[in-house]
């Protein structure tokens, strides 16, 4: 059984949250709770959160996906719908490094918390790239579009 972080009340393991009903509105407001809690289930649902490793969702963690969230959701008026073809084409040599700036014009097909995260390329793969991310603990690969990618020119 789970337990609140506030009060310690015991909550559903099936909760997407780890605190109450009670503490999440006290805390956040009731919209702003419901919003949280939709969010994290639409997220679930979407396996945005990756087979389990956000569950159970840590307090700081909800912070961090709003604030990814809405970060996301648009991009300027004036960089809407537009790529430069300079991103779209940019090369990467292997061990470059890189971060990932998800290109929102281009349906990204990778996990939304990469948003921000910095990478090593490691091989090529057709048009993208694979790039080895420090995912926490573990190292993982992905393979992403030059779109999505900048390159970093400080080690
Ligand atoms: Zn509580």
């Amino acid at each position: 059984m789970k337990k609140c972080i506030y009060c310690k009340r015991e909550i559903s393991d099936l909760s997407v949250i780890d605190f109450c009903d009670k503490c999440g509105i006290a805390t956040f407001g009731d919209k702003m709770f419901y919003a949280i809690v939709k969010n994290m289930k639409e997220a679930g649902l979407r396996g945005d959160l990756d087979q389990g490793r956000f569950w159970p969702v840590s307090f700081k963690n909800i912070l961090i996906l709003e604030k990814l969230s809405k970060m996301l959701k648009r991009k300027p008026i004036k960089a809407k719908g537009k790529i430069r073809l300079s991103e779209y084409f940019e090369k990467f040599k292997v061990g470059d490094r890189v971060a990932i700036k998800r290109e929102l014009s281009v349906r990204p097909k990778f996990p939304k918390r990469l948003q921000g995260r910095s990478g090593i390329v490691s091989n090529k793969k057709g048009k993208s790239y694979i790039v080895k991310i420090n995912d926490f603990e573990k190292e993982k690969t992905y393979i992403i579009h030059p779109v999505h990618l900048r390159k970093l020119k400080w080690y």
